[in-house]
C-alpha cells in the first residue's frame, strides 16, 4: 500500500522544523529515521499532510557530555550510539540496549530520540531512559521544556509530546564507577520487538545497594519502572534474600498485557525469570 498523500519539507535548521511544525500544527510530523512513520504511512494508519524532515540539520547530530549527563542529539542513529566508545564508558547500560533494536539496516536510520518520541510500550530506549534517568528536551518555536523520562511515556504510542513541539535532544545520566547494569530480552525472533525485557542498574558502594533502578518492557501499557524492587535492593547487600524478595515485589505488580505474540501469565513469567537473571549477572558483573 502507498502512503495517503502529504507535502514534504526539509528544513536545514532546529529553528526551520520548529517553525514548519508551528505552521501546520496537527497536520504536521517530524521525520527522523522513517523506520516507523514510513510503515504506518504506508499502512494509512497516520496520514500526515505535512512531513517535516530534519535528516537536513546537521545541529541535531551530536553526541556530548554535559556535567552529569551524555546528551544525544535528534538525529544521532542507533547505530552511531552503538558504536560510540562515549556511550559504552558513560552509560553502558544504554549500549547493551541498543544491539536488541531491530536490526543492523534500521539502526543504522533510526534515531535515539525518533523511538523514544515514537513511544512503542517495547521500546529498548524507553526502558534504557527509565533507569538512566533520562530527561527529554523538547522543542517547540516558542520556547523549551524538559519531561522526565519518567513522564513522558503516558501509554501506548503516546507521549507528552503536543502538536508543534519536537524532542530535541533526551539526556541521560553518565553512569559512575561501581555501578553494575544488565539488559536482558525475550523476543520471539531475532531483530524482532521484544516479549519482554528487563533492564537493571545498580549503584554499588562499600558492598552495599546505594541506588537501584529497574525497569520493564511488558509489564504494562508503556514502558515502566519497577519502584517496589527498587526499594527492597536499596541498602542492601543484593544477596540472594534481597533478589528473592524483589523478584516477588516485581511479580505482585506486574500487568502484563496478553496479545498475539504472549499472554500475560506468560509473560509475568518471563519478567520474573529475566529480573532474577538480570540482578545475578548485573552482581557477577557480566
Ligand atoms: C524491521 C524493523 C524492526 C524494528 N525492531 C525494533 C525493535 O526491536 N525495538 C524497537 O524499539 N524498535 C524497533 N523498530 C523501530 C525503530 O527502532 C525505529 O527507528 C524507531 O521506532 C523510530 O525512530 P525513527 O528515527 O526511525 O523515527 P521515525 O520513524 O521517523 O518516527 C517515528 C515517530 O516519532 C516521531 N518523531 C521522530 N523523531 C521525533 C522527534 N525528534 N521529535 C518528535 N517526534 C519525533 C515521528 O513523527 C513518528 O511519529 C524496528 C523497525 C523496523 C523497520
Amino acid at each position: 500500500m502507498k502512503p495517503a498523500p502529504f507535502s514534504f519539507c526539509a528544513p536545514g535548521d532546529l529553528a526551520g522544523v520548529l517553525e514548519a511544525l508551528a505552521a501546520n500544527g496537527e497536520d504536521g510530523r517530524i521525520l527522523a529515521g522513517g523506520q516507523s512513520l514510513v510503515p504506518l504511512m504506508n499502512l494509512r494508519l497516520v496520514r500526515p499532510e505535512m512531513l517535516i524532515s530534519i535528516n537536513r540539520c546537521s545541529e541535531l547530530d551530536y553526541l556530548r557530555l554535559e556535567g552529569d549527563s551524555l546528551v544525544c542529539g535528534a538525529l544521532v542513529r542507533q547505530a552511531r550510539a552503538e558504536e560510540s566508545d562515549l556511550v559504552q564508558e558513560e552509560c553502558p547500560l544504554l549500549a547493551m540496549a541498543l544491539p536488541y533494536v531491530g536490526g543492523q539496516a534500521n539502526r543504522n536510520r533510526g534515531t535515539i530520540c525518533g523511538s523514544l518520541a515514537h513511544g512503542d510500550p517495547l521500546a529498548e530506549l524507553s526502558a534504557a531512559a527509565l533507569v538512566l534517568d533520562g530527561e527529554m528536551r523538547i522543542a517547540a518555536r516558542d520556547g523549551q521544556r524538559t519531561v522526565a523520562a519518567e513522564d513522558f511515556f503516558l501509554d501506548g504510542l503516546t507521549t507528552a509530546l503536543q502538536p508543534g513541539e519536537m524532542l530535541a535532544a533526551v539526556a541521560f545520566q553518565r553512569q559512575g564507577g561501581d555501578e553494575r547494569s544488565a539488559f536482558l530480552e525475550m523476543g520471539n525472533r531475532e531483530h524482532g520487538f521484544a516479549v519482554a525485557a528487563v533492564a537493571t542498574r545498580l549503584g554499588m558502594v562499600g558492598g552495599r545497594c546505594e541506588f537501584a533502578r529497574i525497569a520493564m518492557l511488558g509489564a504494562g501499557p508503556t514502558a515502566r519502572r519497577i519502584r517496589a524492587a527498587e526499594e527492597i535492593l536499596t541498602d542492601s547487600e543484593v544477596d540472594d534474600a534481597a533478589i528473592e524478595r524483589a523478584v516477588t515485589a516485581a511479580h505482585d505488580i506486574i500487568e502484563a498485557p496478553s496479545d498475539l505474540h504472549a499472554d500475560g501469565e506468560f509473560r509475568r513469567h518471563v519478567l520474573t525469570t529475566l529480573l532474577e537473571r538480570a540482578l545475578r549477572q548485573a552482581m557477577a558483573g557480566e
